[in-house]
């Protein structure tokens, strides 16, 4: 057996792995690698890989650590050669950073030890090396803290708690009677080590370890052991990260940034994360170590003279004050600069992307320590893609594929002003459950949305009813649901900012009022939402439209240009329509009636027509829907003219129709003229257990085929009224929920009927297409049965996926959040189509239905089709189309050219 590669070592321009390896060494591994081999200043030292992580968490750390003695102490020879200097050595020691690092960054997630080697003698051999023994003896306390932190677990021991090390040097300093750190002398650093060691005794019964190689194994286990921490495996799971991929470990040679004026530390980016910019920024300190730059106990100074005096003015600095206190590196170290401004451009330009460095400049000589990718805002991602397609550093597609879809997100909705956000005052937090940014005056109740121009919809929890006023809405806050109630899907569909399962806020429908905290809100008060965080705030603050500027424009172009399949949208209004064309969407992929019977009057027929006792009543209600439903189809298929529309008959149960308050239904009674226990007793017949399996879809247009006719002919109508007036319509009907084929051609044939008679009586005929949506596990199996008949397929992988897991979407919430959390399931597969299960079902239903029908259109319309994932799996189903919500166009018009490309 060939023997385990476990550390690979770089160092003076050489390494044994490079940046194609951040599998095996994590990513800030293979990067320090590359940078060695592109000609970077790196410290020497080696990378364990993320293998061993997995070894470690298997066999423990004494039979790893046996595994890995011989390559350590290789490796550590090496960064010894390198450096002319000695690990543990009393006259001239070699100090090293231990640090974390996995595949894919997780900032500040998981352990890093600085500082490591230092022991009495190591003190003294770094003090008489720098002459500088106040710096020696800095290092020394910095490393024993940090140590005691890390690897002893010396930390507070609840939240309340302050830190234990932070407690003892404030004791010092008050012992002192000092303010500043600056101020501690070598004697009070020495005292603050001794302090520290005991503290550590004290709480472990352990002594504080001397011996360097036992600090080096017990700092790599530590790294190790950080993988299974808290934190990281929260992140993990938000950010989807396989507990498999483990993390590396890099063990570096130690350099000094805190060894006088003459050396600094930073952080650095190639390009400005925020908006994009190709201007080089950042911040450094001068006489400190890496992390007291982030750590923000002192004001770090600008890179760039232009970065110094853009943060001056905001700051209200002077310009005397600026260039005594806070020079830029530029004016300060001109040469260690120009130096950093090459290799920057140097880096940029090998990983073709904006970098994040971090350096340190020891003695006038730099350091870097680390460059990645850099992270960066949705408008930024776009800006920077564009500008470096144009500067020729790559090619259209690299471009293409280095957008990430969800975060075009962030690009269409409104957001709030800067300034105006820093002065505004949190009340309470939710989940973001569709972003953006939304202030308005408070309205409790749907209906009364138009009450002030600018509303935001409070409530507990949403229903269909409240459809309308959640689109007059700014934005919707609920107290009560999750990531998917029904407040929250509706509003992503809507592109709408929401909050939803605020669980600090209460509301009083009576007395209308709500309470967040200790603070009360009438209704008429002024919120504010922010959808991309989850924060409401009280009182106003002011938004601004999102920048749409021309790189967002290119970007789609571009997609368009390499893309297979069509991105379609779903909209049920003509207003849904024309946005979601705007974005580029060719096509409507589904159009739900039903929202269509809820307005003005519509719904009082509507209920009629339920209520009927006979076909002859029920005829009747059903011709005073006609108009109007011919009305709105005319309205949406003009909107989408040209391209295909596909309407979708009637589906949910009619229980959700009716009445089921008092007072409602007794308008309902004196409407129809009958009593209201009549009524009450019909409501009552329409009761269901399990209405999601119950009498809905075609089952209602099979029993009460009117239903269809009056459907079909308002589609019908609505485009032959069109084709007069010279506008091309394209309608598609689809068929919901069947389970056999004699379901679907039943309809199909009223359907067929219909449409001839209208023909006849209106002269002219139009092209339209009968299909139907696949979302029973029995559709998809007998899919070429169906599509002898059906013209087309849409996949309705919401029920679908309800109806293959057997898990009821309205209940889903009590057990699939614990799920996830136990890792029974990966995601939301309401969310995520799981192509494992319901993938096999549309991917057989495809080919099955195409072997039957060879040009059978096929697509997709459930939630799933806006989501990058589950449109890349479409597209490898050789689907014709996706279908989403407007606001989710561009995503999957990216993801689908992404798909294309891969
Ligand atoms: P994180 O990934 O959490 O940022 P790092 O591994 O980057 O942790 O290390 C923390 C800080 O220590 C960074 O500012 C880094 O630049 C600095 N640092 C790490 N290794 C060294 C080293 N060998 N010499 C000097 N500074 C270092
Ligand atoms: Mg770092
Ligand atoms: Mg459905």
């Amino acid at each position: 057996m060939a023997k385990v590669k476990r550390v690979y070592t770089f160092g003076d321009r050489k390494a044994e792995g490079n940046a194609g390896m951040k599998n095996l060494l994590g990513g800030k591994g293979a990067n320090l690698a590359e940078m060695n081999l592109t000609g970077v200043p790196v410290p020497p030292g080696f990378t364990i890989t993320t293998d061993v992580c997995t070894e470690y968490n298997e066999l423990g750390a004494d039979k790893t650590f046996d595994l890995l003695k011989e390559e350590v102490v290789a490796a550590i020879k090496n960064i010894e050669r390198i450096m002319g200097s000695e690990f543990g050595s009393r006259d001239n020691p070699c100090l090293l950073s231990v640090r974390s690092g996995a595949r894919v960054s997780m900032p500040g997630m998981m352990d890093t030890v600085l500082n490591l080697g230092m022991n009495d003698d190591a003190v003294v051999g770094l003090a008489k090396k720098t002459e500088n023994e106040r710096f020696a003896w800095d290092s020394y306390r910095r490393f024993v803290q940090m140590y005691g932190d890390v690897v002893m677990d010396l930390k507070p021991q609840s939240k309340e708690d302050v830190d234990p090390f932070e407690e003892i040097i404030e004791t010092l300093k008050e012992e002192r009677d000092i303010e500043s750190d600056t101020e501690l002398t070598v004697e009070d650093l020495k005292l603050l080590v001794e302090r520290f060691k005991a503290a550590v005794k004290e709480r472990t019964n352990l002594d504080f370890p001397t011996d360097p190689w036992e600090q080096l194994w017990g700092a790599i286990g530590a790294v190790f052991n950080s993988w299974m921490n808290k934190r990281a495996i929260y992140y993990r799971q938000i950010n989807n990260i396989p507990e498999e991929w483990g993390t590396a470990v890099n063990v570096q040679a130690w350099v000094f940034g805190n060894m006088g004026d003459n050396s600094a530390t930073g952080v650095a980016f190639t390009r400005d994360a925020a908006t994009g910019e190709n201007i080089f920024n950042g911040e450094y300190l001068i006489n400190a170590q890496g992390e007291d730059v982030v750590a923000g106990v002192r004001t770090p100074q600008q890179i760039t003279k232009e970065g110094a005096l853009r943060w001056a003015k905001l700051a209200g600095v002077s310009e005397e004050e600026r260039i005594s206190r806070y020079p830029s590196l530029e004016e300060k170290m001109p040469e260690v600069y120009m130096g950093l401004f090459t290799i920057q451009k140097k880096l940029e330009d090998h990983y073709g992307d904006m970098q994040d460095l971090e350096f340190t400049i020891q003695d006038g000589k730099l350091w870097l320590l680390q460059t990645r990718n850099g992270k960066r805002t949705g408008a930024a991602m776009v800006k920077i893609a564009i500008d470096l397609l144009k500067e020729g550093k790559i090619d259209e597609k690299t471009a293409l594929l280095r957008l990430e879809p969800n975060k075009l997100d962030e690009l269409l909705h409104p957001v709030f002003d800067k300034k105006a956000l820093d002065k505004a005052v949190v009340v309470g937090k939710g989940l973001p459950a569709s972003p953006g940014a939304a202030t308005g005056r408070i309205v409790f109740f749907a209906d009364e949305a138009r009450k002030y121009p600018e509303s935001i919809l409070v409530r507990i929890e949403t229903s269909p009813e409240d459809l309308e006023g959640m689109n007059i809405a700014r934005g919707i806050l609920t107290a009560r649901g999750g990531m998917t109630s029904h407040a929250a899907v509706v509003a992503r569909g809507m592109g709408k900012c929401c909050v939803s399962g605020a669980g600090n806020i209460s509301i009083n429908y009576k007395t209308r009022t709500m309470n967040a905290g200790d603070k009360v809100f009438n209704e008429g008060d002024w919120i504010s939402l922010n959808g991309t965080t989850g924060e409401v705030y009280e009182s106003k603050i002011d938004t601004i439209d999102p920048q749409m500027g021309g790189d967002f424009g290119e970007i789609m172009d571009l997609a368009e240009k390499y893309t297979r399949m069509d991105v379609r949208t779903n909209a049920d209004t003509p207003k849904d329509a024309r946005a979601a064309r705007n974005f580029g969407a060719k096509g409507i992929g589904l159009c739900r009636t039903e929202h269509m019977f809820f307005e003005g009057d519509r719904i009082k027929a509507m209920r009629e027509m339920i209520l009927a006792e006979n076909e002859t009543d029920r005829r009747n209600a059903l011709d005073k829907l006609l108009p109007y439903q011919r009305e709105d189809f005319e309205g949406i298929l003009e909107a989408m003219h040209g391209y295909g529309v596909t309407i979708r008959l009637l589906d949910p149960p009619l229980h959700e129709f009716v009445p089921h308050e008092d007072e409602n239904q007794m308008e309902m009674a004196e409407e129809m003229g009958i009593s209201i226990e009549e009524v009450k007793r019909k409501v009552d017949s329409l009761h269901e257990f399990n209405p999601m399996l119950g009498h809905r879809g075609c089952r209602l247009g099979n029993t009460y085929p009117e239903i269809t006719e009056m459907q079909a002919r308002a589609i019908i109508e609505a485009a032959c009224n069109l084709k007069k007036k010279g506008i091309d319509a394209k309608p598609e009907i689809m068929v919901p929920l069947i389970g056999t084929v004699e379901e679907f051609n039943m309809q199909e044939q009223i359907i067929r009927d219909v449409a001839e008679e209208v023909f006849k009586e209106k002269n002219i005929s139009v092209d339209y297409l009968v299909g139907t949506m696949i979302e029973i596990p029995r559709a998809a199996l007998t899919a070429d049965k169906v599509a002898e008949t059906a013209e087309f397929f849409s996949f309705g992988t919401n029920d679908l996926t309800q109806m293959t897991f057997g898990y009821s979407r309205d209940d889903a919430g009590k057990f699939l959040p614990v799920y996830i959390q136990k890792g029974i399931l990966k995601d939301d597969p309401f969310q995520i189509l799981d192509q494992e299960g319901v993938g096999q079902l549309v991917r057989l239903g495809t080919e099955r239905g195409r072997a039957a029908r060879k040009d059978l259109k096929v697509g997709i319309c459930g939630e799933h089709g806006g989501e990058p994932n589950s449109v890349e799996f479409c597209h490898s189903v050789g689907m014709d189309y996706v279908s989403c919500s407007p606001f989710r166009v561009p995503i999957a018009r990216l993801a689908a050219a992404q798909a294309n490309i891969r």
